[in-house]
């Protein structure tokens, strides 16, 4: 979501500064090196390379800076300095935590009065502690875990001051979008702000862009109820001709409001690999050669201007990707209804251009039909349609050969993935998949 937010933004003409942060220290963490036996950044280092490759899959751009907790550690203690030094934090044996009370502003983003909260919170039996609401901003070294130098001693930060020092440093103390998940909102976010803004007195982020969550048969994913699977597992387990590429998923994710519920199914994955063959026919007729009068020109001018016009007012209404994308249907089936009439050479490639230009926001429509279905045939050992038209091309050689044995063989391979071969009275042979 954050990719096509980027890329629409620029598209419109905006220079994009995005910064995605890695914690690469917390409980977890040092809980699973422990385990393994192995340092934390073995661990961190591992799942940094896995989240690349899984995004770099899915055709998400690289972030212009991508920092990491571990390699901000100045701006941290720096930051919980200055809170101590406001009187918004104070310090305890070596920890630091941050007095909400005296943040009165906290709650804003959340809209949670501070009241309700302690009302329902459970009881924080750490004494060490004002106000049960306070949280860590530095935690003292325990004996086998990863620690810093600090003011305070040997420790290391929680886990919302780093992100509130790191969008700091590289965005400043006041920048346009914050970004994350739902659950995300509290305490983590809140606490950034009180952070933040308790630090400078000045606005912390202008806009907060918060996604729903993956669901599955209208349950929440997650790992307790057994329901849980990534990316990764999508692309694996996926089998020709229920196939996923990084195009089919991406199509599928930007198919509902960001802002809603994802309901993840295997139909879904099937309705957007449906769509996205629709576009690639249509881009594989656009490729072909074509005759038509001239005014076709000035209807496929109206219709990809109605098309822009949706999907820059879909993008414009917070993102609604849903309708930009129907836009795109819409603009197909117009075509279509062109290309029946006659449309020209010239306005085809046209055509086939603006589809190429306004699907890169989205990070669609790149490929042409024969790469796309290469795509979806790689990920699961198929051949190319080139591939596959000269095996077709060899067994109509050994036919001719009298070679019925090695023309048997060629079939059935081609049977083995689906392909279905007619033969022609003239001895030629046609094939589809
Ligand atoms: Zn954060």
């Amino acid at each position: 979501m954050f990719d096509v937010i980027r890329r629409y933004l620029e598209h419109s003409g905006y220079c994009v500064e995005f910064v995605k942060n890695f914690t690469d220290v917390d409980d977890k963490i040092i809980k699973r090196a422990n385990e393994q036996g192995v340092s934390c950044d073995q661990i961190t280092g591992k799942f940094i390379q896995a989240y690349h490759d899984d995004m770099g899959r899915l055709g998400v751009r690289p972030a212009s800076i991508e920092p990491k907790a571990t390699e901000h550690m100045a701006e941290i203690v720096q930051l919980t300095e200055t809170l101590i030094a406001k009187g918004l934090a104070y310090q305890v044996n070596g920890d630091v935590y941050f007095e909400v009370p005296k943040y009165s502003d906290y709650g804003r983003l959340s809209k949670r009065r501070l009241d309700d909260r302690q009302a329902g919170a459970r009881v924080d039996v750490d004494e060490r502690k004002r106000d049960p609401m306070d949280f860590a901003l530095w935690k003292s070294a325990k004996p086998g875990e990863p620690a810093w130098p600090s003011p305070w001693g040997q420790g290391r930060p929680g886990w919302h001051i780093e992100c509130s020092a790191m969008s700091m440093k590289h965005l400043g103390e006041t920048f346009d979008i914050h970004g994350g998940g739902m659950d995300l909102i509290f305490p983590h976010h809140e606490n950034e702000i009180a952070q933040s803004c308790g630090a400078t007195g000045k606005e912390f982020a202008r806009y907060w862009i918060h996604n729903g969550f993956v669901q599955i048969n209208k349950e929440k994913m997650s790992k307790s109820l057994g329901n849980f699977f990534t990316i990764r597992e999508i692309f694996e387990k996926s089998e020709w001709p229920e196939e996923v590429t990084g195009e089919i998923l991406r199509y599928f994710l930007l198919s509902i409001h960001y802002h809603g519920p994802l309901d993840f199914s295997d139909q879904a994955l099937k309705e957007a690999k449906q769509a996205l063959d629709g576009f690639y026919d249509l881009f594989n007729r656009l490729s072909e050669a074509g005759q038509g009068s001239t005014d076709t020109n000035g209807d496929l001018q109206l219709a990809i201007g109605i098309a822009k016009g949706t999907f820059n007012r879909g993008m414009d209404d917070d993102f609604n990707t849903p309708v930009a994308l129907a836009a795109f249907q819409q603009l197909r089936g117009e075509i279509n209804t062109l290309i029946r009439k006659g449309i020209s050479t010239e306005v085809r490639k046209e055509a086939r251009e603006e589809f190429r230009s306004l699907g890169k926001v989205f990070g669609l429509f790149q490929l042409d039909r024969w790469q796309f279905n290469l795509n979806v045939g790689r990920e699961a050992g198929f051949s190319s349609d080139l591939e596959v038209q000269k095996m077709v091309d060899e067994r109509t050689a050994a036919k001719k050969a009298k070679d019925f044995k090695r023309a048997d063989a060629i079939r059935q391979a081609l049977t083995a993935q689906g392909i279905i071969i007619e033969d022609r009275p003239d001895g030629t042979s046609r094939w589809k998949r």
